[in-house]
């Protein structure tokens, strides 16, 4: 990243530092960012998606850093939408499917991870693509925002625990 890119990044992000790739800390997963997950998507905003996923996975002591990262994708439905799919396809992958902790309410009450309602439900319609575009437009921005807290949270805990995250 070039100095003014990346002091440009820091401006529109308002906190003093940048989680990048090269910079993360290590996880025994590494699984693949968010910007890089086809199709990628001209809407996404692809540096937003990916420092809002190394932040968590640093566990930024900063505390205004994730929040104001999880503010600016509250605001975007495309990234949004990215994460959760990108959450959804590694977690899928993991379990071979979506399991049902992640989807039904019922099932989800018992984890030790609580995926937020607005997460379960777009987890729900995640092979729904072609219905899913109005879904996530009827979203209000604290849904968005809690849809992506959890995507980001899930893989983040998935690189940690692997299979055993959701029943540890
Ligand atoms: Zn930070």
């Amino acid at each position: 990243m070039s100095l003014l890119k990346e002091a440009v990044e820091r401006m529109v992000i308002g906190a003093d530092h940048v989680h990048a790739a090269a910079t993360v800390r290590r996880r025994q997963r590494q699984f693949v960012p968010p910007s890089e997950l086809y199709p990628v998507g001209t809407r996404v905003d692809t540096a937003l998606v990916d420092q809002l996923f190394y932040a968590t996975v640093d566990e930024c002591p900063d505390p205004h850093c994730r929040p104001l990262l999880l503010d600016r994708v509250a605001h975007d439905v495309w990234s949004t939408r990215k994460l959760v799919d990108w959450a959804c396809f590694i977690t899928s992958e993991t379990y071979c499917g979506l399991p049902a902790e992640l989807v039904d309410e019922q099932a989800s009450a018992d984890s030790v991870f609580r995926p937020s309602v607005t997460f379960r439900r777009l987890a729900a319609e995640y092979h729904n693509s072609k219905a899913i575009n109005s879904i996530y437009d009827a979203c209000t921005a604290a849904q968005l925002r809690e849809a992506a807290d959890t995507a980001v949270a899930l893989v983040d805990g998935l690189q940690v625990w692997g299979a055993d995250f959701l029943y540890q």
